[in-house]
């Protein structure tokens, strides 16, 4: 087996080999001097070699001296330099190179091979004393601490000494004299805490070098990149050895960095900075302000110094003409690193640009356009997630941030506004015109005006799929939930974190995003949907399969998620009409209800509002299916709490305050994700689901009258786990149906169907089937039940169940395909065995995650349903899934 593979010169071995055996650096250079770029010549230690280094307890195999030794005389040969020669000494870099870049993690060592004889060869050769010591003092700087592993403190203080003791501020001030006498220091600081000299073998140096690289690959920091990027330690880093050429050699020199493309914006123009007379690590150190690449920037920022456009034209010519065929040949915008010697062009690094979600879309529009891609990959190249960042107002990346604590990111976008601690007071306030951010330990349903009324909504409490977060989400509110260390007194208005106070009225800015926390105001910018995102998400539409609908319970999240491209609503909650302020008591009063008869003198409060809700729905999403869940959350989330709320009741219903209290503690449930939920209400007050089933009847009827286009009603029942259930609750849907349509005289075409969200329900699917005309996997609960993990408490441990590869991701955000994807399968074969073809949909939080979206796609599912803000990724997403 071969480790080592050459580049440049002309002799190339490495050409087309994988990022996985020659790393990204490597491949990269292989291909870069395969097409006859101009790259200084080197080799690449293989990852393979990476792996066998640590397999056989940090060995190198003796073959290894063999092709390393190989290598070396490939870059002597094209350079006309020998290693080691004190004439005129060939100068290598060391550097690492794994599969995906993984920035500042590993090492670097340059100037390899200078040593006291070398340095003065150096000198002669090119001309310049000072070059050839400062080098060296890099090297030896450098070299202790990558390779020796000494501390870097020591050296530094070297210098600064240096300069103080003769008055100068710049590095570049000493003088090749002055310069070797720091030499002289170094070594001297290298043998005492080393305890031997500074090897002047340039073989020891070399492989002191390559092991230290390798050795890197299980240095502290790495492990926590990789285990941060999920970078499995299995793949190793390669070595790249490489001819140094020097941007430091005067005024013909320099050295940059470029962008084919503008990275924040996707503008087609090159984008870059570049120093004269200066060595890598000062553009990236900011030691000196670098220069524009172009006139055009230069001009734009109003720039003085000039651009290496105009310093160096001949050589700028050369650069944008790689970099022309640099985009043709990756087919992508390409992130470089160029160096310039005496006036000669050399490649030191290409690879994929990252960039922001606006750029991704515009480069990737404009590259179908220029033919470069066609416009499958043009939607293959947007990372969905993304899109995220284009559909809510962000923060100012150059306003300052104080941030004082940290959550969950549970609703992109940021926001700011005044600190309020209940939803009340969120209401009024905003209703005079302020903008404010609602502060809950968590929130419940009785939150949602509150939340509807606040630009953000943070929460020390809770989950991904917490009920802040799903509401929120839906709403398209930024939201932060889940920040621990934050504790809030509602009663008194405040809350502490770190020692830091926060009360009503404070202003806050929150981060969705991120989930960020901080005080005061940082500025926001608006999202923009340019052009760019409307020719994507066209392009997307033709490749999908999947529909994308939406969740949503408003005419307003409706008109979003159609503006978004939703093909329909896949949820309409409707318990979250019941919490209408208007409406609140009614709802009260049906609970508290001890009988069949009190409960409905309630639903007929009722009636009229759930039947104008539907209408409005029905006319926003005109022609298009409208899948509604009859009631589903547990009865006491509507209770009152306050003495003030049972008096309203009380006034209401004419009993008394204290058997209404009674009547509440009655409804108290020990567990009530599993307890008086979902269609058990309806099995035991179907008095409820038929005023429910009555209101859709009416209000399609009412649309289809007027507007002369019916709706198509899916009707929805929760939380099933038998057919029997099931069949009964058809029932009650089907006669409130058949007693409208002959009152109305006219019918509408509806579907009966359920939740696929209870184990039970997906293992007897076949049977479920035979009475539900569609399934729609509610993969919230079905997480829930299947994972026996509260939605509502799993913040608190799935953090280290992630940390730990328990589960790669956490399941409520992800589905677990795995385990509860098993479960969707199976009920959908089974499903389908029973009523061939039958409507197949998901509604729970995964039907927006663009991971889970390619499993509905390989399970063949009809649609997806995701909130409102998260339709244009899931149509992405869905694009992706079908390519
Ligand atoms: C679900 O359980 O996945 C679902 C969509 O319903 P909810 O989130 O309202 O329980
Ligand atoms: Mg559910």
């Amino acid at each position: 087996e071969r480790y080592v593979f050459r580049f440049g010169g002309g002799r190339t071995d490495g050409q087309g080999r994988s990022k996985e055996l020659l790393g990204g650096k490597g491949a990269n250079l292989a291909e870069m001097a395969s097409i006859g770029l101009p790259v200084p010549p080197g080799f690449t230690v293989s990852t393979a070699m990476c792996t066998r280094f640590y397999d056989e307890g940090e060995h190198f195999p003796d073959s290894l001296r063999a092709e390393v030794a190989d290598g070396i005389a490939h870059i002597e040969a094209v350079t006309g330099k020998r290693f080691g020669d004190a004439a005129d000494p060939l100068l290598v870099s060391v550097r690492s190179g794994a599969r995906v870049s993984m920035p500042g993690m590993m090492d670097t060592v340059l100037n390899l091979g200078l040593n006291d004889q070398t340095v003065e060869g150096l000198a002669r050769a090119s001309g310049d004393d000072r070059f050839a010591w400062d080098s060296y003092r890099r090297f030896i700087q450098m070299y202790a601490d990558v390779v020796l592993g000494l501390d870097h403190h020591g050296f530094e203080e070297a210098l600064e000494v240096a300069k103080e003791d003769r008055g100068f501020t710049l590095d570049t001030e000493l003088s090749a004299a002055e310069l070797r006498e720091l030499v002289d220091e170094y070594k001297a600081l290298v043998r005492n805490e080393w305890g031997r000299d500074f090897p002047q073998n340039v073989q020891d140096q070399l492989w002191g070098a390559i092991g230290a690289v390798f050795g890197s690959w299980q240095s502290e920091r790495a492990k926590v990149y990789r285990r941060l990027h999920d970078i499995p330690a299995s793949w190793g880093t390669a070595v790249n050895v490489q001819a140094m050429v020097f941007g430091n050699m005067g005024d013909t020199s320099a050295t940059g960095v470029a962008f084919t493309r503008d990275p924040s914006t996707g503008a087609n123009a090159f984008y870059g900075e570049f120093l004269i007379n200066a060595q890598g690590e000062d553009v990236v150190a900011g030691i000196r302000t670098p220069q524009y690449l172009t006139r055009a920037a230069r001009e734009a920022a109003g720039a003085k110094a000039a651009s290496m456009e105009e310093a160096m034209p001949a050589v700028y010519a050369e650069l944008a003409d790689v970099f022309r065929t640099l985009e043709t040949h990756y087919r992508d915008m390409q992130d470089i690193e160029f160096t310039v010697e005496r006036a000669k062009l050399w490649m030191l690094q290409t690879r994929s640009g990252k960039r922001t979600a606006k750029a991704a879309l515009k480069i990737a529009v404009d590259m179908a356009n220029e033919g470069l891609i066609t416009r499958e990959e043009a939607v293959a190249r947007v990372d969905p997630n993304a899109l995220d960042q284009l559909l809510h107002p962000t923060l100012d990346p150059n306003a300052r941030r104080d941030v004082i604590a940290k959550g969950l990111p549970a609703s992109p976008g940021a926001a700011c506004g005044q600190a309020v601690f209940d939803a009340d007071t969120a209401e009024r306030w905003a209703a005079d015109g302020k903008a404010v951010i609602l502060i809950r330990t968590e929130t419940s349903p009785e939150d949602i005006h509150g939340m509807h009324a606040a630009r953000g909504i943070l929460t020390a409490r809770g989950g991904m799929t917490s009920h802040a977060a799903v509401v929120a989400r839906g709403m398209g509110r930024p939201c932060v939930s889940g920040a621990g260390t934050i504790s809030i007194d509602a009663k008194v208005g405040v809350m502490r974190v770190g020692g830091r106070e926060v009360r009503q009225g404070d202003t806050l800015t929150l981060d969705g995003s991120t989930g960020e926390v901080m005080a005061g105001e940082v500025a926001t910018v608006q999202p923009e949907l340019a052009g760019d995102f409307g020719v994507l998400m066209g392009w997307a539409d033709q490749v999908r399969r999947l529909r994308v609908r939406a969740n949503a319970e408003t005419p307003n999240d409706c008109k979003v998620a159609r503006d978004f491209g939703a093909e329909g609503v896949g949820l309409c909650r409707t318990e979250h009409m019941f919490f209408d302020a208007a409406r609140i008591t009614a709802v009260r009063e049906m609970i508290l209800a001890s009988d069949e008869a009190g409960r409905r003198v309630a639903l007929a409060k009722l009636l009229p509002e759930q039947q104008g809700d539907f209408a409005e729905i029905f006319l926003v999403m005109a022609g298009l299916p409208v899948t509604i869940r009859l009631l589903d959350p547990p009865l006491h989330e509507f209770l009152p709490h306050e003495e003030a709320e049972f008096e309203e009741v009380a006034k209401a219903t004419g009993l008394s305050v204290e058997a209404l209290q009674r009547r509440a503690a009655e409804l108290h449930e020990f567990n009530p994700m599993l307890g008086h939920r979902g269609c058990r209400l309806g099995v035991t007050y179907p008095e409820i689901y038929e005023m429910q089933a009555r209101a859709i009847f009416e209000a399609a009827i009412e649309v289809a009258e007027k507007t002369g286009r019916a709706p198509i009603p899916e009707v929805m029942i929760p939380l099933v786990g038998t057919r029997r259930e099931l069949e009964l609750m058809k029932a009650v849907v089907d006669k409130a149906a058949a007693a409208v349509f002959t009152e109305r005289g006219r019918t509408v075409d509806y579907l009966v169907g359920t939740m696929i969200e209870l184990p039970r329900a997906a293992l007897k699917a076949g049977e479920i089937a035979e009475v539900g005309e569609f399934f729609s996997f509610g993969t919230n609960d079905l997480t829930q039940t299947t994972l026996g993990v509260s939605r509502d408490d799993a913040a608190r441990f799935l953090g280290a169940y992630v940390e730990q590869g328990i589960y790669a991701r956490d399941p409520f955000v992800s589905l677990d395909v795995e385990g509860v994807g098993e479960l969707v399968t199976l009920a959908a074969e089974r499903g389908r065995a029973t009523r061939p073809g039958i409507k197949l949909g998901i509604c729970g939080e995964h039907g927006g995650d663009p991971a889970s979206i390619t499993f509905c796609e390989a399970v063949g599912l009809d649609y997806v349903s995701a909130s409102p803000y998260r339709v244009p990724i899931a149509r992405l997403a869905a694009a992706q899934a079908a390519l």
